[in-house]
């Protein structure tokens, strides 16, 4: 049985002010919460305001990105998984679709990426999905497959089993214009299709979060669909009641 799965992407958003209120507000009502993990990934300046914030709280941290270099070294402006293993957090979100439209990163460095994360032992949240002009002209499943391939190549399958995918059709982020249940559970269930092709054991077992414009009033129809498995929230995780109605909804 798989755990569902709520993590909060607040992107370039937040401030010391903003944790303090909205983290006092969500994590007391979190709390009784039974059967749904939860992570916020704030900026990675602000990981530490956010654990302190978190001290005694079952909601986790993660970043947003990671360097594609391990260790230490000359990475101007880079955050390594060695500094997430130091400071305690246990996930990273890898190959969002704003990482590799506006940073160029491509499907190797990304897979790259999740190689590192998980050879520390972290959980790497890998972002798939695919542009609107790729849905419109049928290349959404080509478009995943691809994307999956090649961290597939290069982790192998048995490490999927301490991977979390986030499905999230950009057309979605961010434009208030959220896939149907319908549409997002297709792409799930292919998704999971793809990985028991190679082990139906740990396709079972994956988790695979729903992204794109999911709000309180649309999370339950989409949660509620077999192979959809939580969500990677945007916009509405920088509300704590929203958040927490979303958290509820899983
Ligand atoms: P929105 O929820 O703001 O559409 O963003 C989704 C997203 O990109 C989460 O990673």
């Amino acid at each position: 049985m798989r755990i569902p799965f709520v993590a909060g992407n607040w992107k370039m958003h937040g401030s010391k002010a903003m944790i303090q209120d909205h983290l006092g507000q969500f994590t007391q009502q979190a709390e009784a919460l039974n059967n749904v993990n939860i992570a916020v990934c704030p900026p990675s300046l602000y990981v530490s305001a956010v654990q302190s914030q978190l001290t005694s709280s079952s909601v986790k941290v993660g970043v947003q990105n990671v360097c594609d270099q391990a260790g230490f070294g000359a990475y101007t402006g880079e955050v390594s998984v060695d500094m997430l293993v130091d400071m305690g957090v246990p996930y990273a979100i890898v190959g969002h679709s704003e990482r590799r439209a506006f940073y160029c990163e491509t499907d190797r460095q990304v897979a790259d990426k999740v190689a590192i994360v998980l050879d520390k032992n972290l959980t790497p949240i890998l972002c798939i999905g695919e542009t609107l002009e790729e849905r419109e002209s049928d290349q959404t499943e080509h478009v995943v497959k691809t994307q999956l391939i090649a961290v597939i190549e290069k982790v192998g399958i048995a490490a999927f089993a301490n991977i979390v995918i986030a499905y999230e059709p950009i057309w979605a982020i961010g434009t208030g214009k959220t896939a149907s249940p319908e549409q997002a559970q297709a792409v799930h269930a292919f998704i999971r299709n793809l990985l028991a092709q190679h082990d139906t054991a740990v396709a079972q077992q994956v988790v695979i979060q729903y992204g794109g414009s999911v709000k309180p009033d649309n999370a339950a129809a989409l949660f509620a669909q077999p192979d959809i498995d939580g969500g990677l929230i945007g916009g509405a995780s920088l509300d704590p009641m929203d958040f927490l109605a979303i958290c509820k909804a899983a």
